[in-house]
């Protein structure tokens, strides 16, 4: 019977399994180094506030694979040798496949700065690192954080639950600029201020000191020189493909995995999905690395078709994503840009809290409706989905806004409001 093996129990190595399962009855067996079972990623900081104990981040239940048919190795592979279809692992074993599925994620990244290395250093991403946070936890009187994107927030709201004093460093000149418009990366400046956390723009690390022990103690500002005391280090600054492994094989590799439409690799029966899959050429307007949960997911579900013998082409859709800032929920659907491409228009609406707004992105010349970013309004993914695919106009839009909202009240409320500014834009903008 063909074996199909999976590097990685996360999102888009088990969404492979648990659909290959389905269509199949392949010999199937995922490794991972980090947990027995699959747990929800996005979950991690639930645990450390104290809102879930870990087990509760298992979608399926311990049972569940053993029913499936689903074997479960845990072990790290050091070395793929795709000659002869094997792994090794670090334990010096080895394990033959027919087909290999490589989706091992991502690691925080590090730049070489001084004293990365450290205790009391560490990134947030895999669960050794909420323990190790866990760990160093007691005793802290200060925590800085070095990088300002999702996990960097999400980290200085971990740690301020624990009532520890953050000091975030940001090296951009406002919070996320590199995808947020300034409308909504400022609202998310002053939201970070407002907890208490001491967040520095435009501020860099230059290194970090270490004590007799050699614990992390502080950390010198690249700027100013200024040093700042500190028992933790969050290292926040962006994630990379988790492939090191993969550099003595035949596997074709750039940053990630490279692969094609179909997910495959220069090598026969092997394929890439998820956070360490790159495509050869990115589609559309993504990125030709996607580090989102949703991405690993239909990946997953796309690879299965293929590797049951209906080979199927990775066709994203739409572009969407959600994080939390804080209590801010942001969501986005399609394209809207920080800085406007040179064909595209915005309608801007913040609400007068100062924690609620709506951008709608839309072509200067058509006015066809390309993207919304929604902070502290919930909206509804499938009418924007089906909005873009029907390529509605900006007006279409805004008159029917009210269909995309979970809340019809908060529209009651502010609908006139909302028009009203969008009217006066136009006259504005004509
Ligand atoms: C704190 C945090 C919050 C996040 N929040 C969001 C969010 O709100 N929305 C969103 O879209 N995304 C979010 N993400 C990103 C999302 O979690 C990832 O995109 C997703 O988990 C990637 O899934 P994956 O299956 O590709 O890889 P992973 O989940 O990284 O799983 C890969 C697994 O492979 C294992 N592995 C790696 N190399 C080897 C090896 N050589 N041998 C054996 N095992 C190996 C790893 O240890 C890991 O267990 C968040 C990530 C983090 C860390």
């Amino acid at each position: 019977m063909e074996h199909i093996v999976i590097i990685g129990n996360g999102i888009s190595g088990v969404t492979t399994a648990r659909h290959i399962r389905k269509l199949s009855d392949k010999k199937i067996t995922i490794v991972s180094a980090e947990t027995d079972y699959f747990f929800s990623r996005t979950a991690l900081m639930y645990v450390y506030m104290g809102h879930m104990k870990f087990e509760h981040t298992q979608p399926y239940e311990n049972w569940f694979w053993k029913k499936n048919r689903i074997n479960l190795k845990n072990g790290y592979v050091t070395a793929v040798d795709t000659d002869n279809k094997e792994l090794k692992f670090a334990d010096n074993s080895t394990m033959s496949y027919d087909k290999l599925v490589i989706a091992t994620g991502s690691k925080p990244n590090k730049f070489g700065w001084p004293g990365q290395d450290l205790d009391g250093v560490m990134g947030m991403y895999h669960r050794q690192d909420l323990e190790n946070l866990e760990k160093c936890t007691p005793g802290t009187k200060r925590a800085v954080i070095v990088g300002g994107g999702l996990i960097g927030i999400e980290l200085a709201e971990m740690l301020s639950s624990r009532n520890i004093p953050v000091t975030f460093l940001v090296r951009e000149s406002s919070f996320w600029n590199g995808v947020l418009p300034a409308g909504e990366s400022d609202m998310i400046n002053r939201h970070i201020r407002e907890h208490h956390i001491d967040l520095r723009l435009s501020t860099n690390l230059k290194e970090i000191q270490a004590d007799e022990n050699g614990r992390a103690k502080a950390v010198v500002i690249e700027e100013t020189g200024e040093v700042i005391e500190c028992q933790i280090v969050g290292l926040t600054a962006g994630v990379s493909p988790n492939i090191d492994f993969l550099k003595d094989s035949k596997i074709e590799i750039n940053r990630g995995v490279l692969v094609n439409r179909h997910l495959e690799t220069n090598i026969h029966d092997v394929y890439a999905i998820g956070d360490c899959a790159q495509q050869h050429e990115a589609i559309g307007l993504r990125r030709p690395i996607e580090a989102v949960w949703y991405t690993g997911r239909m990946m997953g579900e796309t690879l299965a078709q293929t590797i049951c013998g209906n080979k199927t082409e990775y066709k994203p859709g739409h572009w969407f994503n959600s994080a939390k800032f804080l209590d801010i929920e942001y969501q986005t659907y399609g394209w809207v840009f920080s800085k406007p491409m040179e064909y595209e228009k915005q309608f801007y609406w913040e609400h007068e809290d100062g924690k609620k707004c709506i951008r709608i992105s839309y072509h200067k010349d058509t006015k066809e409706f390309l993207g919304i970013n929604n902070f502290g309004i919930r909206m509804r993914h499938e009418i924007f989905d089906k909005w873009l695919t029907e390529k509605r106009d900006i007006d279409y839009v805004i008159n029917h806004l009210k269909e995309a909202n979970f809340d019809p009240e908060f529209f009651k409320q502010h609908e006139a409001e909302i028009l009203q500014h969008y009217n006066s834009q136009l006259v504005t903008n004509a």
